[in-house]
């Protein structure tokens, strides 16, 4: 067995550098940005008000209290300046609206009182007030997006802004799902005796689109070499392949035999970790194969501590990583054995600005409640004695991206 962090290390040493194509803005949307983004415009590109009111010339704004300006023009959003201001004047001005020329300041109507065609300034700002300066969001030429950033809301509306209507993205990996055993029933059909539900290709289906990539459902494949055979075959032509189930050690566990096979170059099968012992990873021709063991939980965690990251570094994302905090615990912790143990727990914020965290309830790698109430898992290094409540422990979060690897113990 090796250990957790040398397992993601194995993983991590194959992602090779994603292919990319190119999309229009509104398509790119949780795509990851195949080279930085240069801004061919500056935003905003002219001088504009900030406030509705007027413009004026800093340098009258002294006697503008007693004798007011000369309202000279007016100048709505959306259209051009017009004539340059002249001296003693000031032009009636929206928010947004450009400003005219020699005009460097901007009353807020809240602070002026108009009369006979004059508009008398009651509170003065100072010179150089209220105005959105050209270039004061985006420079011309700055690099507004580095290679590698997600495209989320926030960047979709900055890259409207700067004129960008089609981008350079990663291609998204596509991702084999298949299932075996076969006690495994599709949702939908009733239950036999002694037959489940296939609920592993579905959580995997949620945790691959949740990674940006997309799922290709093979289904299930019966515990039958042959079978087996057949489906990871076909598996073989996607990016990544997931199976889940049939790694372990039972005499119906055929998924390492029919992977040697069909020349899937072993990297590691068994980690220390609980859950997720069984956890089988091999490569073909760039391809990144990965048996996750069958019970859900296991197969959810092997997902998150190994495949999620590998998914990311596909898109060439640089964060990778889940956040992490230190919690302390709300309750005594368990001692574990010679495995690193993931156990899943809901945070709650401490009074004094820190995290506690509580177990969900039991921990069988068959719960699957125990991932639904969860907010994180807590990772507890192997050979830990146990202890009272009010020690500190690491939680990985499950949402969310960072930089930042989790120290993951030893
Ligand atoms: P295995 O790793 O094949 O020995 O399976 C371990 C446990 O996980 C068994 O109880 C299986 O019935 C269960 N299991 C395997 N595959 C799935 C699946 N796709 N959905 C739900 N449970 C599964
Ligand atoms: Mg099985």
């Amino acid at each position: 067995m090796i250990s957790l962090n040398e397992a993601i290390d194995l993983v991590l040493t194959e992602v090779r550098p994603p292919g990319q194509e190119r999309l229009p803005l509104l398509e790119a949307l949780g795509r990851v940005t195949a080279a930085e983004v240069v801004s061919p415009a500056a935003v905003p590109s002219f001088d504009n008000s900030a406030m509705d009111g007027f413009a004026v010339r800093g340098t009258d704004l002294t006697d503008a209290a007693r004798e007011g300006l000369a309202i000279t023009a007016e100048i709505p959003a959306g259209r051009p300046a017009g004539e340059p201001l002249q001296p003693g004047s000031a032009a009636r001005i929206m928010t947004g609206a450009p400003l005219p020329e020699g005009a460097d300041t901007v009353v807020q109507v809240e602070h002026t009182e108009e009369r006979d065609g004059r508009v008398f300034v009651r509170k003065a700002p100072a010179v150089g007030r209220n105005v959105r300066y050209a270039a004061e969001d985006v420079r011309r030429g700055d690099t507004v997006l580095p290679r590698g950033a997600l495209l989320g809301p926030a960047e979709i509306g900055l890259l409207t802004s700067i004129g960008v209507e089609e981008l350079a993205v990663a291609r998204r990996p596509r991702v084999a799902i298949i299932a075996t055993g076969s006690e495994l029933v599709p949702p939908g059909l009733p239950l036999g005796p002694g037959q489940i539900h296939n609920s592993n290709s579905f959580t995997a289906w949620g945790q691959v689109l949740a990674a940006g990539a997309e799922p290709v459902l093979l289904g299930i494949a019966p515990d039958d070499p042959a079978e087996t055979r057949r489906m990871i075959s076909r598996a073989l032509d996607e990016d990544v392949v997931i199976t889940s189930g049939g790694v372990s050690v039972g005499d119906y566990d055929f998924v390492k035999q029919v992977e040697d096979e069909l020349g899937v170059e072993r990297r590691f099968w068994g980690v220390a970790t609980k859950p997720g012992k069984p956890l089988a990873f091999g490569v073909r021709e760039g391809r990144l194969v990965f048996g996750v063991p069958g019970n859900p939980v296991a197969a959810m965690v092997s997902f998150e501590l190994y495949i999620r990251p590998a998914l990311l570094a596909l898109q060439g994302r640089r964060d990778i990583w889940r956040p992490w905090l230190t919690a302390v615990a709300d309750e005594p912790v368990k001692a574990t054995r010679d495995r690193v143990e993931v156990r899943r727990c809901l945070l709650a914020r401490d009074t004094a600005d820190g995290w506690r965290f509580t177990t969900t309830g039991p921990q069988g790698s068959g719960i699957l409640r125990s991932m639904v109430l969860a907010d994180g898992l807590v990772v507890v290094p192997a050979h830990h004695p146990g202890g009272p409540a009010g020690e500190p422990h690491l939680v990985v979060l499950l949402e969310g991206s960072r930089g930042e690897r989790p120290p993951y113990p030893a």
